[in-house]
């Protein structure tokens, strides 16, 4: 049997009429930049977020940019954040000239730890960004807590968490503003680039509408330097088609993520750990196990698609090496990058197939 990591063919199959349809309609009103689909999913994904506003980016990478430009960050400033996690969370502060100072993961959940946070801030940290990942919600009341107590923005990397609740509120409304993504991967994917800035305040909503046209609320007038940064007119109506699908799709996941737990009990593998309060959906099913490497060359071998998330935390890659970061500093961050698994987890995966996958990590185990 072969077992993709991802069946993307699958999902968009399922969904062809619907697509096409719906991608025709946008090219026969001819709005290429934002316009009236986009509009439409913005309004959707903000009550989808339970959010009073959803504006489109043409990344998560750009939205996330100008969540932390809205902060005013700059040169000496401080963003106490995540090693453990896609390089873009960092690039949103690097971005803005400010710096990503890097505190170690709770080793259950594999997010941010709150005390350790707590450790970082110095009168030089202007925000927290604390990433959802794989879908699981961090401890939000510990992290909204100790922005308060500081005077700190908190600004959520939700490009791994769309519709992820804790203690019943989506993610992505618990700070400042958040940034989602619609790489196709991800559980809400676009026919190309996309993501989202969900925001609660009109005014940096507006701010940050001009910034991601070029930084202009009136055409040909730059109130301050801006991006190019609007979501494809294109990517309004497929992203519309799935939003639809997404409460089942999540449905399907967490299925999928409690069969895994079940059918892998006894097994050497440890398992991810939600956080209390925290609802995930499951964008990953990340086991740990220190052979981890020979269980992925194993599964290969056998069909089994897996994958790495993530080989090098960001505090030791090349790029941000004049951090100043060495070996050794944030252990946790470094043994789950040396020990997650990420098993194949979406809609389409079949029964048959989570069994022959489970099938197959019992066997590496016995041998
Ligand atoms: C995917 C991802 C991003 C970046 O999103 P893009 O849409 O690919 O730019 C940022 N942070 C995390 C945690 C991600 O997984």
């Amino acid at each position: 049997m072969n077992v993709p990591y991802f069946d993307l063919p699958a999902q968009i199959r399922a969904l062809r009429p619907e697509l096409d349809a719906a991608i025709a309609r946008t090219l026969d009103q001819g709005s290429f930049c934002l316009g009236p689909d986009v509009a439409a999913f913005e309004r959707d994904f903000a009550a989808y977020c339970r959010a009073p506003h959803a504006l489109g980016f043409n990344s998560g990478t750009s939205a996330l940019h100008v969540a932390l430009r809205l902060l005013d960050l700059g040169p000496g400033d401080e963003v106490v954040t995540t090693p453990f996690t896609f390089v873009a969370t960092s690039w949103a502060i690097s971005y803005t000239g400010a710096k990503p100072v890097y505190v170690d993961i709770d080793d259950a959940t594999c997010n941010l730890d709150p005390a350790k946070v707590q450790q970082a801030i110095t009168t030089r940290t202007k925000a927290i960004m604390p990433v959802h990942l794989y879908g699981q919600s961090c401890d939000l009341d510990a992290l909204v807590a100790l922005a308060k107590k500081h005077g700190l923005a908190l600004v959520e990397d939700a490009a791994q968490a769309h519709g992820a609740t804790y203690r019943g509120r989506p993610v992505g409304t618990f700070g400042v503003a958040a940034g989602f993504s619609f790489y196709p991967g991800k559980n809400l994917g676009a026919c190309g680039e996309g993501g989202a800035l969900v925001l609660s305040d009109a005014t940096l909503s507006e701010r940050a509408r001009a910034l991601r046209e070029h930084g202009s609320r009136q055409r040909y007038y730059h109130d301050e330097i801006g991006y190019n940064y609007r979501m494809e007119g294109i990517q309004g109506a497929p992203l519309g088609v799935k939003l639809k699908r997404l409460s089942a799709w999540t449905e399907a996941r967490r299925r999928i993520a409690r069969r895994y737990a079940e059918l892998l009990r006894g097994t050497p593998l440890k398992l991810q750990s939600e956080v209390a309060g925290g609802e995930g959906v499951w964008h990953l099913f990340v086991v740990r196990h220190p052979r981890r490497d020979e269980l992925k060359a194993f599964l290969d071998q056998r069909g089994v698609g897996v994958a790495l998330h993530y080989p090098v935390p960001l505090h030791l890659q090349k790029c941000y090496a004049d951090l100043g970061y060495n070996a050794g500093d944030l252990p946790v961050a470094e043994a789950a990058a040396r020990e997650c698994l990420s098993l194949p987890i979406y809609p389409e995966l079949s029964e048959a197939q989570q069994e022959y996958v489970v099938a197959q990590i019992k066997e590496f185990f016995a041998a």
